[in-house]
């Protein structure tokens, strides 16, 4: 077997695997290197094994309102932490699998042990696969079949898709005992009484609610002025007020500065909006600000790759300064979203292969946030339109003038259109409440065909559905809503 490729790519998380596949698609002979687990961060540790304890707690919020649906479910319902657990792992696993088997299917070498790269820029690029320097998070899911191992290895084109780990903040770093990352948090052995969740971004708030919906006493502290700071100001807000419902307790503008640890406890100083500092004492902690690019260690610097803040430099086709190396994903910057790690892989090897991709519109990678109440979003938050000096025309549609809404017992939500009131070009779209998450695509279909609302009025949206809020939204912006 030769050991040169036209394409090696460095991780094998969504961004490295997509782009292995799209690379095999176009006829180029692809490697990739995983040091840990096919499928990365988002299949193992991030995407999918959170959306599985998402849905345990969806399933205990639901038995616990049975009777709101005329439904009598006899004895205690209550969750077994180790079976929730085991469910999302098992899915983890299986997805993990699956990236194997696409790989095969594909033909796409998988090469077993973590690269460093020896030299670039001279029309090829060599790396050194070695043993990993560090054991893994996981107990260890088999290397997949036929993988290949330690060695060296030359590619025509490497691409760089390695990744991040969770951001730490001196003085309160994780230890992974009593304050968590989103590793521990994802498998707890023993339920808290009481968490404390510093930062309110999609990874500390999906926690928050899990946690929340499990019984356990949760407060958020969160720097900024709102809940998922990247969020529409008014969608945000009415999230608060649900979680706030449901028993969350929700510091805004307010900052941890120190941590106390006891035996089986932390106390955080907060500093409150105002410069007030109060003490708040919980079982753990989850340290949820952010994430690093994987960038060191591994040759970068020594080929001469130029880094800013943690994350590679790249241009529009995800090329470094380095000819010959590319970048993807988290390690490439914000946002750190697998979906956007996946499309800029397409776009990078398509661009490779001679084809002609259009560059990553970065205004229309959608958001999700799969917390309950869901939240999603694309384009503009009417803030930011306002900013950019657009005069805009606001839509909105409440869930409970939504027929499918009342009679799934999720009344409470509300879809948001933002318009360039000049052109009619739909600059954003921001929902909160069930399943928005799934109707987010909708209108990012909308936005790449540069839609406008008389399009969108023009469309028949069937009926009933929670879809149909999409529509109402973009009357409303026209004073035209039909049901509110
Ligand atoms: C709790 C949580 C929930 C999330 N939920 C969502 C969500 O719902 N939707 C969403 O879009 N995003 C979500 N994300 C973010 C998402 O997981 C990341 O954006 C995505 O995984 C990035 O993909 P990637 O391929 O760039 O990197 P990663 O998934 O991090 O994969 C990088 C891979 O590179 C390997 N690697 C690193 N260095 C080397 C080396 N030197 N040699 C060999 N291998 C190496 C690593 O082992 C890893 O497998 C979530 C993240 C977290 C933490």
């Amino acid at each position: 077997m030769s050991d040169t490729y036209d394409v090696i790519i460095i991780g094998g998380g969504p961004g490295g695997y997509v782009t292995a596949v799209r690379a095999a698609q176009l006829g180029l002979k692809t490697a990739v290197v995983e040091r840990e687990h096919l499928g990365g961060i988002c299949s193992n540790w991030g995407c999918i094994p959170t959306k599985a304890l998402l849905r345990s707690a969806e399933v205990l919020h639901l038995a616990e309102h049975a009777r709101d649906y005329g439904l009598t479910l006899e004895g205690r319902i209550s969750p077994d932490l180790k079976a929730v657990v085991e469910r999302s792992r098992g899915v983890a696993g299986r997805m993990n699998s699956g990236v194997a088997f696409l790989m095969k299917k594909n033909k796409v070498d998988v090469i077993w042990g973590e690269a460093k790269i020896t030299g670039a820029g001279n029309g090829s690029a060599e790396i050194v696969v070695s043993k990993p320097s560090k054991k893994p998070m996981l107990p260890q899911h088999p290397a997949p079949k036929n993988t290949r191992g330690e060695g060296t290895y030359t590619a025509k084109h490497l691409i760089v898709a390695t990744g991040a780990r969770p951001r730490a903040l001196p003085g309160i770093e994780p230890d992974g005992r009593l304050i968590w990352t989103y590793f521990e948090a994802m498998v707890p052995e023993k339920m808290p009484k009481s968490l404390l969740v510093m930062g309110s971004g999609a990874v500390g708030i999906e926690f928050a609610s899990f946690y929340r919906t499990m019984g356990v006493d949760v407060t958020v502290v969160e720097v900024m002025k709102q809940v998922m700071p990247v969020e529409d100001a008014e969608i945000s807000e009415l999230a608060r007020r649900r979680f706030e419902k449901q028993g969350m307790k929700i510091h805004l503008e307010a900052k941890v500065v120190k941590v106390e640890k006891g035996a089986d406890s932390v106390t955080a100083h907060v500093e409150m909006k105002g410069g007030k500092v109060e003490t708040i004492t919980a079982d753990r902690m989850i340290s949820a600000v952010g994430v690093v690019g994987n960038v060191e260690g591994f040759g970068l610097e020594e080929v001469g790759v130029k880094t800013e803040r943690g994350t590679i430099v790249i241009d529009e086709w995800c090329r470094t300064n380095v000819p010959g190396v590319y970048a993807i994903g988290d390690v490439a910057g914000p946002p750190m979203l697998a979906h956007k790690a996946e499309h800029e892989g397409v776009i990078c090897v398509e661009k490779i292969a001679g084809l002609h991709p259009h560059p990553l519109d970065k205004a229309l990678i959608p958001g999700c946030t799969y917390c309950h109440p869901q939240v999603a979003s694309v384009g503009l938050t009417e803030a930011k339109a306002k900013e950019a000096g657009h005069e805009v025309r606001v839509g909105r549609f409440p869930f409970v003038a939504n027929g499918k809404a009342v009679a799934l017992g999720e009344d409470q939500g509300l879809v948001k259109t933002v318009f360039d009131a000049k052109t009619g070009q739909l600059l954003g779209a921001h929902m909160v409440g069930a399943e928005v998450t799934e109707l987010i695509q909708g209108f990012v279909v909308a936005m790449n065909l540069e839609t406008t609302e008389e399009e969108l009025m023009h469309a028949i949206f069937p009926h009933p559905t929670l879809s149909e809020m999409m529509k109402e939204s973009v009357l409303d912006a026209y004073g035209r809503a039909l049901n509110a």
